[in-house]
């Protein structure tokens, strides 16, 4: 799978390299700590203009490609067709992915675990490898300790914490938490 991730940069459709509306002291003040050719691309950007036409043209996007499964995939690879003098950065990263030993041996039993001698588990290991789980498991353990759920009328977070809150650790919300996407 392939992405381009200047399509992700919104400072190439002219957008402040820190965020929408925050030109300002604060830009100024990075700006200032950012190393002097990140400045003189901001101020080249800030001169001309960029708008969504003055993007770089595509051959000149920087993409990020994964190549999955190296021992039963590799032959499908395109990896050799990519010029080498392109290349950025080669990284080789090992997936955390799961057999039904996990779902059998591990998750059903975390809401046995949490909260015994003091301690609750976070991580997206403790339900299913995604960014998601990785943050509701880190919010539902504080909650645990008693801290609020800062999302709660947000239907798709307060949904998908109600369920790692009930997967992970066996309880519902708090009763006076219990309206909106919490009840
Ligand atoms: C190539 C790739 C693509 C992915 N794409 C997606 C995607 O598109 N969508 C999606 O939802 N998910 C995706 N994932 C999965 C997602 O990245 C993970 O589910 C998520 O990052 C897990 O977060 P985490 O905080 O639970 O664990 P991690 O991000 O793995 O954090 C665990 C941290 O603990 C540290 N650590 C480990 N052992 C110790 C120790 N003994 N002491 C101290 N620190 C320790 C590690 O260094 C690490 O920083 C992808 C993963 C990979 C590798």
């Amino acid at each position: 799978m392939s992405f381009d991730l200047t399509n992700y940069q919104p400072q190439f459709k002219g957008e402040s390299m820190f965020g929408p509306g925050s030109k300002g002291k604060a830009e100024a003040k990075a700006e200032k700590s950012l190393p002097s050719e990140d400045v003189a691309m901001a101020a080249a950007r800030d001169k001309r203009g960029l708008s969504d036409d003055a993007r770089p043209p595509l051959e000149d996007h920087v993409f990020q490609t994964i190549f999955l499964d190296k021992e039963g995939s590799s032959s499908m690879w395109t990896k050799d067709e990519i010029d080498k003098d392109k290349v950025i950065l080669e990284k080789w990263w090992k997936q955390q992915s799961h057999r039904w030993q996990h779902y059998a041996g591990t998750v059903p039993w975390m809401m046995f675990l949490n909260g015994k001698r003091h301690t609750h588990f976070a991580g997206a290991w403790t339900i299913l490898n995604m960014h998601e789980i990785a943050v509701c498991s880190g919010f539902a353990a504080a909650y645990r300790l008693g801290a609020p759920f800062p999302f709660s009328q947000k239907e798709g977070c307060g949904r998908l914490f109600k369920l790692t809150l009930g997967a992970s650790h066996g309880v519902r919300a708090r009763p006076e938490d219990r309206e909106g996407f919490l009840a």
